[in-house]
């Protein structure tokens, strides 16, 4: 053995100790942990990353198609971010912004957000440190709208079902997604769902787009009158959905959705925390859209996950009533010790720097419809993938037994997972998503046409390898089933 060969040996041998460790002590955001624990979780060791670029401990080397968790717009590893942070922990590490105390990268951070990325009419922004806390915010400014307006019944919030908004008690109830309510005692009953905007899944058989907003705004009017509007503070909706199963709106939808909203005097609440700075190849979702939101939330994209920050923005009518507030109530007592942490504002003022400065945006919107492109030619004529679907950098097949027919696969096989392991064991990290068989693309912005390419390929590749064993497993679990299982039954549409 050379010395290359032994010192690669001792590194791999290293990183098994350390997730022996990791299995004794370290407990993880969503993951089994009886398989954890037992070794049986193929787990991974990340240990450096450059570009789109990430390494394990093994030095097993993947392009991350899916940027962290949709997060890494800029790429890994850059110089000017770790610059920015280091000169900003040597000048202020940390001061608190309760009670008028601020500081430089915070006040111009909302200077930049307001004037230069947000749609009009915004005119706050308020900080947190995640996605999650951002929308928690969001929950406590429409029932603090609606009190000093004294209006105390109209405090219920509409989310959509599949939606994802976070993991808290009030944000993991918005989550219209059954597993993250299961155990927790969720969701809090001021907590509504309506109907998703998934036109490939939901549609009734033969309908049009059209045809399927009206039913998508029958459904929240339905609910709105069956609680009464008067009961009712805010409506949260993601631009285009994400963790749900990467759904674009079908034409139509979101002017539809929002006169509703409007008649009904309920606020909207932008969940922009994928959507914005960039995935969708616009500066945020709402322009993207056209949208007119009351409040938005960001996160994600907004320090490309260099350090964790979020921001609520607040829009000149909703803000007027929380001055108003102030004068008959006195401070809102509500805030986070890192609101307008110094270090996490000067991350995210390099990030915009390098956005700005790269022309991230135009990019993702020139190379994402290069991306949109190349998964419809590989993808739409394959018989297991029923749709390709995407707007921008945010991209997703879905998997069905029989992409003509629309056929589902049955839970049990795990299609999208293991679509999701063979890509991975070929040096790709693509995310399987949702509640059905989803394989989603968030990939960098800095991603290139070849970057694309290789996706792509590998993806086939990887769908190719399964194949086989899918039909397999789908042919066992169809033996299994009884006659009433409704599982395989093709979508009625
Ligand atoms: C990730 C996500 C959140 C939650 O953000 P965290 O930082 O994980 O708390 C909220 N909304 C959307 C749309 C997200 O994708």
């Amino acid at each position: 053995m050379n010395l290359i060969d032994t010192a690669m040996k001792s590194l791999m041998q290293q990183g098994e100790l350390t997730l022996e460790t990791d299995r004794r002590h370290l407990m993880h955001p969503g993951t089994h942990a009886a398989d954890h624990a037992s070794g049986q979780l193929d787990a991974r060791l990340m240990s450096r990353a450059k570009g789109i670029r990430i390494e394990d401990h093994a030095g097993r080397s993947y392009i991350d198609a899916f940027a962290g968790l949709y997060c890494v717009n800029i790429g890994y590893g850059r110089e000017d971010m770790a610059d920015a942070i280091a000169e900003q922990t040597r000048q202020l590490s940390f001061y608190h912004t309760y009670a008028g105390f601020s500081n430089d990268p915070a006040v111009e951070l909302s200077r930049r957000l307001i004037e230069d990325w947000a749609p009009p009419g915004m005119k706050k922004v308020f900080y947190g440190m995640s996605g999650s806390d951002a929308n928690e915010t969001q929950v406590k400014l429409a029932w603090y709208y609606n009190n000093v307006l004294g209006r105390p019944r109209k405090k219920k919030i509409i989310a959509r079902q599949r939606s994802y908004h976070g993991s808290g008690i009030a944000t993991g109830s918005l989550t219209g997604q059954p597993k993250f309510h299961a155990g927790f005692d969720l969701p809090m009953p001021q907590v509504l769902h309506t109907a998703s905007p998934d036109f490939y899944r939901d549609a009734r058989r033969g309908a049009s787009e059209a045809e399927f907003v009206a039913d998508c705004v029958e459904d929240l009017e339905q609910l709105i009158a069956r609680e009464g509007a008067d009961t009712i503070a805010a409506f949260f909706g993601e631009p285009v959905m994400g963790s749900g199963g990467i759904v674009p709106p079908p034409a139509g939808y979101w002017p539809a959705i929002q006169a509703v909203l409007a008649r009904h005097d309920i606020l909207f609440v932008a969940d922009e925390v994928v959507c914005g700075f960039g995935r969708l190849g616009s500066r945020t979702g709402s322009e993207h859209y056209g949208l007119k939101p009351d409040l938005m939330s960001l996160a994600k994209g907004l320090t490309s996950g260099y350090l964790p920050l979020s921001a609520v923005m607040v829009s000149e009518c909703v803000w007027d009533v929380i001055e108003r507030g102030s004068r008959a109530h006195g401070a809102m007592s509500h805030g986070w010790t890192y609101s307008g942490h110094p270090v996490c504002a000067a991350a995210a003022l390099a990030n915009l720097d390098i956005i700005e400065r790269e022309q991230l945006v135009g990019r993702a919107a020139e190379v994402g419809a290069y991306l949109q492109a190349c998964l419809h030619d590989a993808f739409d004529a394959h018989p297991l993938v029923g749709n390709v679907r995407g707007v921008g950098m945010l991209a997703a097949l879905e998997l069905m037994a029989d992409g003509g027919e629309r056929r589902p696969f049955p839970a049990a096989v795990k299609a999208s997972q293991r679509v999701a392991q063979a890509a991975l064991a070929r040096g790709l990290i693509v995310r399987a998503l949702g509640t059905h068989d989803i394989v989603g693309f968030a990939p960098p912005l800095v991603a290139t046409r070849a970057d694309v390419d290789e996706i792509v390929a590998i993806t086939r590749d990887a769908l190719h390898d399964v194949s086989d064993a899918l039909l397999a497993s789908l042919a066992e679990d169809r033996s299994a089933v009884t006659e009433e299982s409704q599982e395989t039954a093709p979508l009625n549409r």
